[in-house]
């Protein structure tokens, strides 16, 4: 089936095209200028922008993949979780398309897609597989037996999503918003063992409480005072020393848990999903202790981590080849859609 897919949870505005499981174009829009000098994204800017880029977006993911509107089979789209706004302008769109085409409406769990985004690059995922879900707003541990319709969240941060501590301590360091890709690049010229910060619920009782939870506000916490006793001293800030060792901490944390999940759930195959998978050292470090374990890990290229249509297309796809029921044409925006409710 030819699905297209349509993402607008946040500040990109993203139509994906996918032909079972291989992806004919991904066109992207994004308001992040827009946002990055109030240092977040500005949830009216990001609605407006999305009004604004919908048709130029989908009518160019057309043109460069070659396929009129006709071709297409169904719609998916991004129902939830997100700004609420942003998501209306996607879901309102996705329903005029799938209703003036006369094809059916899939809507999605967004979540669920930057895992399902993966077969498009790696083919079908094996099921179960274990998937560690870390972006802007979430970072989770999944048991997935089936993306389409089956995944259970094993623990999840209690504070802090990974990606909103990259941005945090970005902006400390002085760093541009958002601040992942710029920490993941200065860390390159930077140690990651020349301070110790803390790893949050990795041990005692903390770990048996929250084995499979993640906690990185304490972390944030002890970067800016670090920094703040450092420019107490006059000296200057080594802003490649803290952004690594920074990091460290959090992709030690990430993949030591990643892999303990793996272990005690009997699930060989890992996969990595969301913006922060993207960063160069996770999938390094990922990469190194999966070997060691056993373990067949799986990530995305990273322009496929970050949010996509691209990933809304994959699962609708796969929605249609496995016979999922579509969604009703008054389907809701669900701005705090759990990660379990996999379609709307
Ligand atoms: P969610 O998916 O939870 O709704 P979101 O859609 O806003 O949140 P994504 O686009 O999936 O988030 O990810 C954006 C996040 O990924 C930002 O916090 C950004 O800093 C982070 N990120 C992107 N690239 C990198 C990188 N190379 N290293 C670390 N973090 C990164
Ligand atoms: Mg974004
Ligand atoms: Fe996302």
């Amino acid at each position: 089936p030819l699905v297209l897919g349509i993402e607008t949870s946040c500040d990109e505005t993203g139509v994906g095209l996918v032909r079972g499981r291989t992806l004919l174009f991904d066109a992207i829009a994004s308001s992040v200028e827009e946002h990055a000098r109030f240092g977040g994204v500005v949830p009216e800017v990001a609605s407006r922008a999305h009004l604004e880029a919908m048709v130029p977006t989908i009518e160019r993911a057309c043109r460069e993949a070659g396929v009129r509107l006709a071709d297409v089979d169904a719609v998916s789209v991004t129902a939830g979780p997100g700004l609420a706004g942003a998501l209306l302008v996607g879901v309102a769109s996705a329903k005029a398309l799938a209703l003036a085409l006369g094809v059916p409406l899939y809507g999605v769990n967004h979540l669920a897609a930057h895992v399902a985004v993966d077969v498009v690059e790696h083919g079908p995922l094996p099921e179960p597989t274990l998937g560690l879900l870390v972006s802007g707003g979430h970072s989770n541990l999944l048991l997935v037996p089936d993306v389409t319709d089956d995944i259970r969240s094993l623990g999840a941060t209690v504070d802090d999503a990974a990606g909103e501590a990259f941005d945090k301590v970005a902006r400390v360091l002085g760093l541009p918003f958002p601040g992942g890709p710029h920490i993941d690049r200065v860390a390159r010229e930077g140690d990651q063992v020349a301070i110790d910060f803390p790893r949050g619920l990795t041990s005692g009782r903390d770990l048996q409480r929250h084995r499979f939870d993640y906690s990185f506000s304490g972390l944030k916490t002890a970067v800016a005072r670090w920094v703040q006793a450092r420019e107490a001293t006059g000296q200057p800030v080594p802003v490649a020393d803290v952004a690594a060792s920074f990091q460290e901490a959090v992709v030690d944390v990430l993949t030591r848990k990643a892999v303990l999940a793996c272990a005690e759930h009997g699930v060989d195959d890992l996969l990595i999903g969301g913006g922060v998978a993207a960063n160069s050292r996770l999938r390094a470090l990922a990469q190194e202790r999966c070997d060691a374990a056993g373990i067949r890990l799986r990530v995305p290229r990273p322009g496929l981590c970050t949010d996509n249509g691209a990933m809304v297309a994959a699962l609708g796809a796969q929605m249609v080849m496995k016979g999922r029921p579509e969604s009703r044409l008054d389907l809701p925006a669900d701005s705090s859609q759990p990660v379990e409710q996999v379609r709307a």
